[in-house]
């Protein structure tokens, strides 16, 4: 079997990622820190404990493990945090993937599936959101991104790294057969802090901004299906085993759905009351992000299976009530 590196596989897309190359006939192997990812979600392949900032760590896992590809998800990706601990998130999103990529150079892995961000374009100048638009990013994570998706171009023609660089919307649900979910620590993602006060665990949740120009005044994202996502980076890595170099592909299911929808599908689907709080708004936060995935579904011929709003939060709600 083709060993697959997965980098920050002990994490949310990681570990579904992990599950589905596993049922598609690779052996991944997780390189991951623990510093955000959990050992007990690393269930389908290897482990090995090891820190993106130590350049022994990485010698010694690509001599232990040769591998065919590796997919990098191991980067931090809050933007509040981000703005107010830029050197954070320079250092692990930009530095530690520069080390990432000399250690492929130097053991000779030129194959590379990369987790990038709607981030990159800041602010939209049109929905739905193409690949080809500027990038226009608004935060040092967006920033982060940014920069390694124009470094992974400078590789390529410089070293013939093959790459693809999946920029996702809103990553969200959990896996079907509930083995795998959504584990952050401290959460601040909309659906599992929704799911948290359905269940009483937070006596409300704050809705940030009512005053934007969407039709009910609240933000609009797209959310995709964790397990959509896995399947892209699937996609992906076929590609770049083909000899094609992927390019970029934006990851969403088209629509655009806002936080009070999101909190009235979620008491549709728990049965609960869902107490709401309006504060004011999140700094950095877009009034519509919104993909258009032509492009991937064209070229790679994905096809997202679960891209009902309602679906993505059953497949949440039942993880959250496994681990909580
Ligand atoms: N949001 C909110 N309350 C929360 C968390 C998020 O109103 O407690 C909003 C947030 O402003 C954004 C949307 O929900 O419009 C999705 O936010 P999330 O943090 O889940 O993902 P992001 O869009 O930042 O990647």
């Amino acid at each position: 079997m083709e060993k697959i590196a997965v980098i920050g596989g002990a994490g949310y897309i990681g570990s579904h990622v992990c599950k589905l190359l596993k049922q598609s006939g690779y052996s991944p192997v997780v390189f991951d820190n623990l510093s955000t990812g959990h050992r007990r979600l690393v269930r389908w392949g290897e482990f090995f404990k090891g820190d993106l900032g130590s350049i022994s760590d990485l010698l010694r896992f690509f001599k232990k493990h040769k591998v065919r590809a590796v997919m990098h998800f191991s980067a931090f990706a809050y933007v509040g945090e981000s703005v107010d601990n830029p050197a954070k998130y320079y250092l692990n999103n930009v530095a530690n993937t520069i080390n990432l990529l000399n250690a492929m150079r130097n053991a000779g892995v030129n194959r590379f599936v990369f987790s990038s961000s709607c981030a990159v374009y800041g602010e939209p100048v049109a929905l739905p959101m193409r690949e080809n638009m500027p990038f226009n990013p608004i935060s040092p994570y967006g920033r982060t991104k940014k920069i390694v998706e124009e470094m992974l171009v400078d590789y390529n023609a410089a070293y013939g790294l093959k790459f693809t660089a999946l920029r996702y919307f809103n990553a969200a649900g959990a896996d079907p057969d509930g083995e795998t979910g959504e584990l952050h620590c401290p959460e601040t993602h909309l659906i599992p802090l929704v799911l948290d006060a359905a269940a009483g665990r937070r006596p409300y949740i704050k809705v940030f901004g009512g005053n934007y120009k969407t039709p009910d005044g609240t933000c609009l994202r797209d959310y995709v299906h964790v397990a959509d996502l896995a399947q892209a980076h699937l996609l992906a890595l076929r590609c770049l085993e083909r000899g094609e170099g992927g390019g970029a592909f934006n990851l969403g299911n088209g629509n655009g759905f806002s936080v009070l929808e999101v909190i009235e599908m979620a008491e549709k689907v728990t049965g609960l009351k869902i107490p709401v709080k309006m504060v004011p708004r999140r700094a950095g936060d877009p009034a519509a992000l919104v993909a258009s995935s032509l492009r991937i579904q064209r070229n790679l011929g994905w096809k997202p299976q679960y891209n009902s709003l309602e679906t993505i939060i059953r497949h949440a709600w039942a993880w959250h009530r496994k681990i909580r």
